[in-house]
């Protein structure tokens, strides 16, 4: 499965025309549809749509950035129910088997598209062969869907 967020910085409007535009090419597009296939994907297009309309930058009504407290967020946690909900949704209801989780943020200081991933660290750790290749498999589905959209 996997997973997109968009807006957790209320200001960042730019993330809404990407969640658009992403939205639109996943129903239209043969390369995503073929995605859609195979995985299902959960969309979450406005994180915090009580600091947009509060017209805040980076925080939500309690004036806390979600983004910066999504570690620490609870299912009951009542200043961040935003994150704690898809924190909750994403481990309970989906299982944990979350292939990719996109967030997607406005970038001031970047042109195009940037995305962070975890690493799988393949080099450095010591595994069997069959430890290696399960995470040769995920490093190469991680990079998959960057790779699809670059192209559409
Ligand atoms: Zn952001």
């Amino acid at each position: 499965m996997i997973v997109i967020s968009a807006r957790q910085h209320p200001g960042e409007h730019n993330a809404s025309f990407i969640m658009e535009g992403l939205i639109r090419a996943l129903l239209t597009s043969p390369d995503l549809q073929t995605l859609l296939l195979i995985s299902d994907v959960h969309i979450a297009p406005m994180m915090n749509p009580d600091g947009v309309i509060c017209g805040n930058s980076r925080s939500n009504l309690s004036g806390l950035d979600i983004n910066r407290r999504w570690a620490e967020s609870e299912l009951n946690d009542k200043l961040t129910p935003e994150s704690a909900a898809l924190k909750y949704h994403m481990s309970h209801n989906l299982n944990g088997k979350v292939l990719m989780f996109i967030d997607i943020h406005g970038q001031s200081s970047s042109n195009g598209m940037v995305f962070y991933s975890n690493d799988s660290n393949i080099k450095q750790q010591q595994d069997t062969i069959a430890q290696l290749g399960k995470r040769i498999e995920a490093w190469l589905q991680m990079r998959l869907l960057p790779k699809v959209l670059q192209k559409s």
